[in-house]
């Protein structure tokens, strides 16, 4: 190898090395516009549930510690209106046996009934409303109807999965969130 050959080598190693560090100082979230420290690259996924599995649309974005974690946020708290509708699906039907059997009385019956209707309905309605108003102050209310439409998802109820992670998941496509 030349001596032209082993600098401009050199030369490209130092400008790659370089490049990630002064990329990061101008990175600016694509949420809220801020360029703050821990500003780094990150994937939103949305998924609809469907019969068999899930399809995940990948956004590739720019997002802030803040937003990130306020995606997180949305994230779990999703996960744990999940988990309780399946825990109350064994929980709430039990209580209105055990109710029914030890008293039996109408009145009693009833009012366990619709505690246990509302145990249900309570939380798919206020993680509607949470997730709603959370993804509109993400994106923007514009942007949230185009992201939905391109994503296939009709609201972020509790059966449409989202996520955010450091990176898009190995083997599968993304598109920019810029261009939605
Ligand atoms: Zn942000």
């Amino acid at each position: 190898m030349s001596a032209d050959a082993l600098f401009s080598d050199a030369v490209a190693r130092a400008v790659l090395a370089d490049a990630p560090a002064a990329h990061a100082e101008h990175l600016c979230c694509r949420f809220c516009g801020s360029d703050a420290a821990g500003t780094r690259e990150c994937c939103l996924r949305v998924a609809e549930r469907h019969a068999v599995g899930r399809t995940w649309t990948n956004f590739r974005a720019v997002c802030c510690r803040r937003c990130y974690r306020r995606g997180v946020t949305l994230e779990r708290a999703r996960l744990a209106a999940t988990a309780w509708l399946w825990a109350w699906a064994v929980a709430g039907p039990a209580l209105l046996v055990i109710v029914v059997q030890a008293s039996g009385a109408p009145l009693d019956t009833a009012a366990v009934a619709a505690a246990v209707v509302v145990g249900f309905v309570a939380p798919v309605l206020l993680y509607r409303a949470f997730a709603a108003r959370r993804m509109a102050a993400l994106l923007g209310t514009d942007r949230d109807a185009r992201l939905r439409r391109r994503a296939g998802v009709t609201g972020w109820g509790v059966t449409t999965a989202f996520g955010f992670r450091p990176a898009v998941p190995p083997r599968e496509m993304s598109a920019p969130l810029d261009g939605v």
